[in-house]
């Protein structure tokens, strides 16, 4: 099955019940954000990358994008025109402010629709995925003349946008960057260096391209300190506003990979390209910091929306496939039948309604961080935010590859036949756990800066929250009692792990970090089975209610999910205590 449906129940129930969508429209600026408004858009933005994005796909996947001769490229067939309806429909600006064009939304809606886009298309996603991380970069650091001239223009979806960091000698390690900045003189900057694995860094979708590349001014000191964030258009603008002449920089190769093939990946050259400097000089690796929580978050949800697809794929296939006869059957079965299959498609489920909780909540915590009224609240949920996003980004993707590895299972050797379009998803996924920080280095983000965050406080009260919904599942009593033991036996571990990490992390670092994987995996699961437990008790209150417009079946079958994950998935966190707590000797004393 290659075709894919919005989750728009599903998106509906964790957005209005699990996070508070309804609370956002409180906000200053978001008054016409409520959720009926807000469900219609994603309702219509769905439909649009389901009927128009979806079926470019697996076209896209096999066509790859090309590099001519002249250096332009050229991406799949049906890209640019598919690209031209999604700018003329509006739905770029969805999350950007009104007064750069944008529809003013909450980012929580604006990763809403994200999950589709990105579950329609992954490759064609990643050019709006860039395009979003450079105009949040230009919003927070820009000059307003850089925006008036930029950031217009990204938000209406005419231009797109890059970020160039990576060299060869200059990956996980930003600060070993050597492209060099020299002043022009004039204000401008002359800009010279190559950039490679630059995604969408050339493509025929829109007349210009913003480049945001990192490099360093002259005496700039070395490392991250002394990084500096420049705009280096493919065309430069002119006094009208206008693409006027080409920029000296070009792309001189796009990589084979191994999935994401419709989206050319570039070794980008700079020739004295001119470029101009985002805020001051040496500040680059800062301000790369504030997007990172969006940019990382947006990586995260790949997990989820490819999860989503594959997932779609699986049921389908094992309703339509008939092998063996399953106990009490009288003629052969469709493989749905069978307690394994049925084991791996609930597998998948359940992940994947955490995972949505997940990069929900997270998103949520972005937009209260910034625009909560009181300052406490956007203190907590900045912290929040910062603690949540290397789950999002490290879990959210782990997960979502192994999710794809589950789909291909499910439709057994026709999932290892490109035909079934199911080994795409599982390919096209595998890029997240590297890009926009390896996984690795989020873990060492997470234990590192975020559980020393206010000396351990902040991950102590985050711990506490999840205690109190299980106490809270536990006090409602029914089929919710299991809910919240299943999460109350699973905290005791984390909290002990938590723990030796804040004491023992900092007095020797490489504790931290020989604990830091297996920590990342252990929050990540408990999180989400606190996060389904929340699902599980509005559930239940919606069926002691009016249902708020969903059926007693959905509300039943959040039950299953969360029950499923509470006895089957949520205690191997537990298992994971001691790989955290190990320390790094074994892993020293090992011969390579
Ligand atoms: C398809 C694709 C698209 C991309 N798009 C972009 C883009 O648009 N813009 C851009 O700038 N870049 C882009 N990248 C680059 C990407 O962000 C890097 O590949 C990534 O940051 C990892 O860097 P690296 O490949 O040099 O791996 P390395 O840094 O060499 O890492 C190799 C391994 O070592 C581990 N490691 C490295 N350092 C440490 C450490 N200090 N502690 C512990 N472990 C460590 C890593 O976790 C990893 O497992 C893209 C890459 C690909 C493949």
């Amino acid at each position: 099955m290659t075709g894919y449906r919005p989750p728009l129940a599903d998106m509906r129930f964790v957005l209005e019940h699990v996070v508070d969508v309804a609370a956002l429209a409180d906000l200053e600026g978001f008054a016409h954000a409520d959720p009926e408004t807000v469900m219609s858009l994603l309702e219509e933005s769905g439909r649009f990358f389901a009927e128009q994005f979806a079926p470019l796909n697996r076209s896209g996947d096999l066509e790859h994008s090309r590099r001519n001769d002249d250096g332009s490229v050229s991406t799949p067939e049906g890209f640019p025109k598919a690209y031209a309806r999604y700018v003329e429909a509006g739905w770029p600006a969805v999350p950007f402010p009104a007064e750069y064009g944008g529809g003013g939304f909450p980012w929580l809606v604006g990763v809403a629709m994200q999950e589709t886009l990105t579950a329609a298309n992954m490759g064609l996603s990643l050019c709006p995925l860039l395009t979003q991380g450079a105009i949040d970069m230009l919003l927070h650091h820009g000059s307003e003349e850089q925006r008036e001239t930029y950031v217009t223009k990204m938000v209406a979806g005419q231009w797109t946008g890059t970020m160039n960091l990576t060299e060869p000698q200059a990956g996980s390690d930003v600060g070993a960057l050597t492209t060099k900045a020299i002043p022009a003189g004039d204000g401008t900057w002359r800009i010279t260096g190559q950039k490679i694995f630059i995604t969408y860094g050339e493509h025929d979708l829109t007349e210009n391209i913003v480049h945001l590349v990192l490099a360093r001014v002259p005496d700039a000191p070395p490392g991250t300190k002394g990084i500096s964030c420049f705009i280096v258009p493919k065309f430069l603008v002119d006094e009208q506003g206008r693409p006027g002449p080409r920029n000296a920089l070009s792309c001189v190769s796009i990589e084979h990979k191994m999935g994401i093939n419709a989206s050319p990946t570039c070794v980008m050259a700079y020739e004295d390209a001119v470029g101009y400097l985002v805020g001051e000089p040496n500040e680059g690796m800062r301000y790369m910091f504030t997007m990172m929580n969006t940019a990382r978050l947006s990586v995260g949800l790949e997990g989820l929306a490819i999860g989503e697809r594959a997932y779609q794929a699986a049921v389908a296939y094992a309703a339509e496939r008939r092998q063996g006869r399953a106990p009490g059957a009288t003629g052969d079965s469709a493989i749905v039948e069978h307690a394994d299959v049925r084991r791996m498609l609930l597998t998948m489920k359940a992940h994947i309604e955490a995972l949505r909780g997940l990069v929900y909540l997270n998103a949520e915590s972005i937009d209260l961080a910034q625009h909560a009224a009181d300052e406490g609240v956007r203190q907590a949920r900045s912290e929040l935010a910062d603690l949540l996003t290397p789950i999002s980004k490290g879990w959210g993707t782990d997960v979502g590859c192994a999710l794809a590895s589950v789909a291909v299972q499910v439709h057994g050797g026709m999932g290892y036949i490109e035909e079934a379009g199911v080994a795409q998803h599982y390919r096209d996924i595998r890029i997240a756990p590297i890009y926009e920080g390896t996984n690795g280095i989020q873990a060492i983000d997470l234990v590192g800066r975020k559980l020393p965050m206010r000396g351990g406080a902040v991950i102590r009260a985050y711990i506490d929250g999840i205690e109190a919904t299980a106490a809270a599942a536990t006090a409602a009593g029914g089929d919710l009692v299991a809910l919240g033991a299943a999460l109350t036996a699973a905290v005791g571990p984390l909290r002990e792990a938590t723990t030796w990490l804040v004491t023992t992390g900092r007095e020797h670092p490489n504790n931290a970090l020989a604990g830091a994987t297996p920590y990342l995996e252990m929050l990540g699961i408990v999180t989400g089975g606190w996060l389904l437990t929340r699902a599980a008790l509005a559930a239940a209150r919606l069926a002691e209610g009016d249902g708020d417009g969903f059926d007693d079946d959905f509300l039943a079958q959040k039950l299953v999910t969360a029950r499923f994950y509470a006895t089957q998935l949520l205690p191997r966190a537990a298992g994971l205590r001691p790989a955290v707590t190990a320390g790094p000797a074994d892993l020293f004393a090992a011969a390579f």
